[in-house]
């Protein structure tokens, strides 16, 4: 593949790619006999994106399922319409994306109001909570009565919530493996839709940050990417055994750090977090912690503290991070994976529900950056909105969807926000130079290419510009 006339940092290159990797990077090459040609018309050449914090399954979930939540859906009345369609090939109906603003807290009885034909399950924006109709219960198997129960989930994993007089109120919380198990089979989520927006996006490759992975979805992962239906590179988190056959050289697929879930209302003994640090340590995989809370971050210092820290060792959002957090994590050398995206699709209810004091300390972007924190970004998609351009968007601009800033301090140049979704983590901000990143020769030809120059996508940080990008020199979407 010979790329012509791109923006490459700021100059206008033909770049070849061979075998995977940019070979040349030159202002006039010659096309060989057997090279496709791809006229870039002076539009930036960046490296592929990187999606650092991702859930490929739930995703390709969302895509096919109804949307309950803002701002799709903001009323009771727009729930009811929501809901007013057709089930799934499984005669179910599945919502996703629900939040309190919409019409309080969900139960059984409030979703028996709005549909009792059919099993209905909604999902809550966080992911951590599913609510059922009586239906959806009983098609599950569970009881008016505890004891009546056909199932029931380790109450390690997932919990069903249930009133007083033990009746199930609908309201199950991290369910998600032991509702997959239950449910009745379906073909496979569809990957391929996954795929194509996110190549679309211009990413070449994500970190899924599931904490449930394991075999069953790296084989799962591994037949999408080898049908071309998941053309990204990925790597895959998950538990700590059971990662099943993946073979370490393997370039598509590797083992990512080992995740860890912490909920400040059920945090764990300390002495077992520390242990389950070290168990993943002694198996040379990193862990990736992930924190929302003051008490969550502080919780998980003190554990990687006392396990002490092997190099990969991430903490995911880190949402809320007081400024002694910034500074141990600097010290320890953790890296972060934060979520921009959510100031700009939640910021009006974090200024309404989020502890004033913890306002400043919320997605910080420069802040990590300017005390040496290794730093990427990601979606969390499909808690987030998939696109890595208006995550972009909004480390630059920090807004909320009224239009308020949500920590000024915090924001940081194109160029910075832009580096959030490089494959390599950034260590400090970029310079505000309007300067793309270069394209180096031997680097992998993963690449995206926008159909403007640098100085004016800057400006307007949008997927809109993509307008091809390349896996190991080879097209996965054009425009
Ligand atoms: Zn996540």
């Amino acid at each position: 593949m010979l790329i012509r006339g791109a923006d490459v940092g700021g100059r206008i290159r033909d770049v070849r790619c061979a075998d995977g990797r940019v070979r040349e990077v030159a202002p006039d090459l010659s096309p060989r006999a057997d090279e496709s040609l791809l006229d870039a018309g002076g539009g930036a050449l960046l490296p592929g994106l990187h999606d650092h914090h991702i859930h490929l399954h739930a995703l390709a979930a969302a895509l096919s399922s109804i949307r309950c939540g803002p701002p799709e859906v903001e009323d009771l009345e727009g729930l009811r319409r929501a809901l007013a369609v057709e089930p799934d090939e499984r005669g179910w109906l599945r919502g996703t994306g629900y939040f309190e603003s919409v019409a309080g807290p969900l139960d059984r009885n409030l979703l028996d109001e709005l549909r009792h034909d059919l099993p209905v399950r909604i999902q809550h924006r966080s992911g951590a909570m599913w609510f059922l109709n009586s239906r959806a219960l009983a098609a599950l198997g569970i009881a008016d009565t505890a004891a009546e129960d056909v199932a029931r989930p380790d109450e390690e994993v997932a919990a069903i919530e249930r009133d007083p007089k033990g009746r199930a109120t609908g309201r199950l919380f991290r369910a998600d493996a032991w509702l997959r198990d239950r449910l009745p089979t379906s073909a496979a989520p569809d990957l391929a839709a996954v795929g194509r927006r996110l190549a679309a996006y211009g990413v070449t490759a994500i970190t899924d940050a599931t904490p449930t992975n394991g075999s069953d979805e790296a084989g799962r992962f591994r037949a999408a990417q080898a049908s071309g239906a998941l053309p990204q590179r990925l790597a895959m988190m998950g538990r700590l055994a059971a990662t099943g056959p993946v073979d370490p050289g393997d370039p598509m697929l590797r083992v990512g750090a080992h995740k860890i879930m912490l909920d400040e209302p059920a945090l764990p003994d300390l002495e077992q977090l520390v242990d389950t640090i070290r168990a993943a340590h002694a198996r040379k995989r990193p862990v990736a912690i992930h924190t929302v809370t003051r008490a969550e971050i502080h919780f998980a210092l003190a554990a990687l503290t006392a396990a002490r820290v092997l190099p990969g060792d991430r903490i995911e959002h880190a949402s809320v991070a007081p400024p002694e957090a910034v500074e141990i994590i600097s010290r320890l050398d953790l890296a972060i994976v934060t979520q921009p995206n959510f100031l700009a699709e939640r910021g009006d209810a974090y200024r309404a529900n989020v502890d004033e004091r913890d306002l400043p300390h919320l997605y910080r972007v420069k802040s990590w950056l300017e005390a040496g924190v290794r730093l990427g970004g990601g979606t969390d998609a499909p808690f987030g909105h998939p696109d890595p351009w208006r995550a972009m968007h909004a480390a630059v601009e920090r807004r909320t969807a009224t239009g308020d800033r949500l920590g000024r301090e915090e924001c940081v140049s194109p160029e910075t926000a832009l580096a959030l979704f490089l494959p390599a983590f950034s260590r400090r901000p970029q310079p505000n130079d309007e300067t793309a990143p270069a394209i180096e020769i031997g680097d992998p030809a993963d690449l995206c290419l926008l159909a403007v120059p640098w100085s004016r996508a800057r400006l307007d940080l949008s997927s809109d510009h993509v307008s091809a990008t390349l896996r190991d020199g080879s097209l996965i979407f054009s425009a």
